[in-house]
């Protein structure tokens, strides 16, 4: 039995019934999950329309004289939602039936480890027994405990989408609370469509897990575009003031340095992280231990050796991919353990920030190396330099290679530029299979494409590790050649 139906949950049925075991699939709310319904799918489609509107709007950059991008607010949030429905059946109860999976639309509790209670919209219950479970339950936004919130309102992934496909108009003033990925990515793209957004970051800089240039790199591309970010700002309280004359004012009061500001806005979105679910579904009464995340051994399993979990529920990172990656790990163990049981491999595992440019990374970044105090070198190379870029006017960003010192092995590589995302895969196929930089500069890359900066970056590599004396004395060859 498999508990939710987003990425985890659909790939674990979907490898179970793939390899002919009896698989119960059970989703309480929307098949697909987060990433179809309100993550991934609909904020990718939002971006999209966005980069569109910049585009027309920095039209002349390409020598085209056009009139500014004019924003239909509802036409945009339609276009996100019909996005939604056409990769819908990629997820649907149609496709996993006929994939073999026995899809259950109810609210699944745990009531012993091999029995799940499944409970229907229409009260009906049904009991299941099992030989293996896997809780595939994910996320849910994190609200946070800020006095006021309530009263002015405000959105979160789950609730975006289809408040803003009702609406007429665009917000025109947004607060994004939170300068991680999601914030980032929600912040720029609202900015590009015409809202003033201002995007509030307790931190000292967004995107804190990447390098501080990185950040830098970033925070200069919302600014560019016109997000007031404001780092090392404290959210503290949201005040709503009514009265007859001006209607309703919503504002929210941050703490900078000491000093409190106040900033009216009309929607606020939350965007400070997703916290695993983990109750109302058995974990509490089985005594299955939870701390943020539920509690797993390297193979998935929890307290119970035949209960797993996978995907936002147990981390440690929330990214459909690792999702689907963790799937394959519960589907396995958990039918075939008796005989062979795999650790998971976290070794390889990339992700990007869909902000523009890009900001896509694979493995170890130089924070990290410093923190795990692991020795490492530096390569880079400017993509301000790369003839395609230059040619597409997109001639911005870096790649950044670490490696083992002397070595071509890559131990990490982080991206900024355009389609940082599609880049970086060259780098996640060769440190999964062990290949070096030398590889891929010997690997010929059409001309001209951004991926040639992967080569490239190589190529920096290689200059900075010629063999000083073997060259001199092929110089010395020359030299008598020419004699
Ligand atoms: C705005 C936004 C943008 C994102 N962008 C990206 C991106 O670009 N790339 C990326 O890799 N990731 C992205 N993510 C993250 C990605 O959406 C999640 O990592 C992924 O959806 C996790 O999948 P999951 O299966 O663990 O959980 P979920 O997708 O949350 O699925 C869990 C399912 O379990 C169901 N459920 C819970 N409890 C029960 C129960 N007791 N009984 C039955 N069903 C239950 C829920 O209804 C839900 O459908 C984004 C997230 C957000 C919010």
């Amino acid at each position: 039995v498999v508990i939710g139906a987003g990425a985890a949950g659909l790939v674990t049925s979907y490898i179970a019934a793939a390899v002919k075991a009896k698989v119960t699939l059970v989703e309480a709310h929307k098949m697909g999950g987060d990433c179809l319904n309100y993550g991934c799918v609909p904020s990718k489609a939002l971006i999209k329309s966005a980069k569109l509107a910049h585009q027309i709007n920095h039209a002349e950059k390409y020598g085209l004289e056009t009139q500014a991008a004019q924003l239909s607010f509802k036409k945009v949030m339609e276009r996100v939602q019909h996005v939604i429905r056409e990769v819908e059946p990629h997820d649907s109860v149609e496709r996993y039936t006929q994939l073999g999976v026995d899809v259950k639309q109810g609210y699944a509790k745990i009531i012993s480890p091999w029995q799940v209670e499944i409970n229907y919209p229409d009260h009906r219950k049904e009991i299941v027994t099992t030989r293996s479970i896997v809780i595939a339950a994910g996320a849910a936004p994190f609200i946070p405990p800020l006095p006021g919130l309530n009263d002015v309102g405000y959105y979160t992934s789950d609730t975006l989408w289809e408040a803003f496909a009702a609406m007429d108009e665009m917000p025109k003033r947004m607060v994004v609370l939170g300068g991680g990925p999601i914030g980032s990515e929600l912040a720029h793209a609202f900015v590009r469509l015409g809202a003033q957004v201002m995007q509030i970051q307790r931190d000292e800089r967004i995107l804190p897990r990447e390098d501080k240039e990185v950040s830098e790199f970033a925070l200069q591309a919302l600014i560019a575009d016109g997000v007031s970010v404001l780092t090392n700002h404290v959210a503290i309280r949201c005040e709503m003031h009514s009265d007859e004359k001006n209607g309703d004012k919503k504002i929210i009061i941050v703490e900078h340095k000491g000093e409190h500001k106040a900033i009216e806005f009309d929607a606020l979105i939350c965007a400070v992280g997703r916290q695993p679910r983990l109750t109302g579904f058995g974990l509490e009464e089985l005594g299955i231990p939870v701390n943020k995340t539920v509690m797993t051994n390297e193979y998935l399993e929890t307290l119970f050796p035949n209960i797993y979990a996978a995907g936002d529920v147990v981390g440690p990172y929330q990214f459909t991919h690792v999702a689907a990656h963790q799937a394959w790990y519960a589907a396995v163990n958990a039918l075939f353990g008796k005989f062979k049981k795999f650790k998971v491999d976290y070794r390889v595992i990339p992700w990007t920030t869909f902000i523009d440019p890009e900001v896509a990374r694979v493995g170890l970044n130089e924070l990290e190396a410093k923190e795990k105090n692991i020795p490492y070198e530096v390569t880079r190379y400017g993509i301000d330099d790369l003839d395609r870029a230059i040619a597409d006017s997109a001639n911005l960003g870096f790649i950044k290679v670490l490696t083992v010192p002397g070595k071509d092995k890559i131990l990490g590589v982080t991206i900024v530029g355009e389609h940082a995302g599609d880049l970086l895969t060259e780098f996640v196929l060769a440190m999964k299979w062990g290949l070096g930089l030398n590889k891929i500069l010997g690997t010929i890359h059409t001309y001209p494409t951004l991926a040639e900066s992967n080569k490239y970056v190589a190529g920096e590599w290689k200059r900075a590790h010629a063999p000083k004396k073997l060259l001199t004395w092929i110089e010395k060859y020359h030299d008598w050649q020419r004699g």
